[in-house]
């Protein structure tokens, strides 16, 4: 295949790859091809030479995914080697593959404040934006600027924030645009007293959250006026277990992997949970988590 061998001048490329541990809850098969981009213009110089008929799916951190059993036949783009973050003034640029937490520490050393929350949520920028990704009433979009993305046919797209529709986790990013950078307008601030406020939000997330189990953090969005916790926790369903997979015990709105679970576990849970929770009383709990089905 042609396209496949230029794609490896303009990054890495390997076939049949394994995506579970690529993801936070650790199930999945494996992708037909991964690609690596090298830079942000190795991307858009690729993105247009992959034949129209093989879907494109982006992979950030993975903590928000679920990727089913077999084959995802895609071209995976896996964003991790673009990770450069800048500092100008109280301005942060950040490319897409940077970890949250890390723009969230590189922002406190330079004493700006604003993006704190970024520490408690272990996806990339990219990520983020995709899912309009928030905590502790804060939320990726208070704070940006400005996003780029590069369309399928390799043109690079700068958007204002304020053009881009946003809600409670959820952007209107085009489906084919891959976003390769975020700008964010910070505060000034003390350097102490942002790492303190960091350190009280990690801290509650220890205590509330089950982090020492593979999960892929909140399963469902939390329905108008409710909390998907509250309602799985009050249809009984703590603790249910199906194959290797469980409902958290400690906070019932994770699904965690006790070792062994495949995705059709972590699917039947998710369909036993909406269907309890929409007998007893009558919500339809809407997934969070992103599904990769098998067939692409
Ligand atoms: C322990 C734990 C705690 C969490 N806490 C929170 C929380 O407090 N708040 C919260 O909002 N989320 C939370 N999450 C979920 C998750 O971290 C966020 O949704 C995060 O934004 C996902 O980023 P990611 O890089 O892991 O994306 P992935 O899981 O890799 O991908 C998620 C979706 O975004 C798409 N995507 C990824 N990168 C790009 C890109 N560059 N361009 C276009 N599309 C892209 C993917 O194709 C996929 O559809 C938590 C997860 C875990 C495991």
């Amino acid at each position: 295949m042609r396209w496949l061998e230029a794609l490896t001048h303009l990054g890495t490329v390997a076939e049949r790859v394994p995506l579970a541990p690529r993801t936070t809850i650790g199930v999945g098969g494996y992708a037909r091809w991964l690609f690596r981009p090298a830079s942000q213009a190795a991307l858009a110089k690729a993105l247009p030479l992959v034949p129209p008929e093989i879907p494109v799916r982006v992979l950030g951190r993975g903590s928000n995914l679920l990727v089913a059993d077999g084959e995802i036949a895609a071209l995976v783009v896996d964003m991790g080697g673009l990770h450069g973050i800048q500092v100008q003034g109280t301005t942060l640029i950040a490319e897409a593959g940077a970890r949250m937490g890390r723009v969230a520490s590189i922002a406190a050393a330079h004493g700006l404040g604003g993006l704190e929350f970024m520490a408690t949520i272990p996806g990339t920028i990219g990520g983020g934006a995709v899912m309009n990704a928030g905590a502790f009433g804060h939320e990726f979009f208070d704070r940006l600027q400005e996003l780029v993305w590069i369309t399928r046919t390799g043109a690079r797209v700068r958007r204002d924030a304020r053009e881009i529709p946003h809600g409670y986790r959820h952007a209107a990013i085009p489906a084919d645009a891959i976003v390769v950078e975020a700008r964010f307008a910070l505060s000034r601030d003390d350097a102490q007293a942002i790492r303190a406020r960091m350190r009280a939000m990690r801290d509650k997330r220890q205590r509330t959250q089950p982090l020492e189990r593979p999960n892929c953090g909140s399963v469902f969005k939390n329905p108008p006026g409710d909390f998907a916790a509250r309602l799985i926790e009050a249809a009984g369903l703590k603790g249910l277990r199906i194959g290797g997979a469980m409902i958290s015990e400690r906070h019932a709105n994770f699904i965690v992997n006790l070792g062994h679970a495949t995705a059709a576990d972590v699917r039947a849970l998710i369909a036993r949970a909406q269907e309890e929770v929409k007998r007893r009383f009558g919500v339809q709990l809407e997934p969070e988590v992103r599904i990769w089905e098998e067939a692409s």
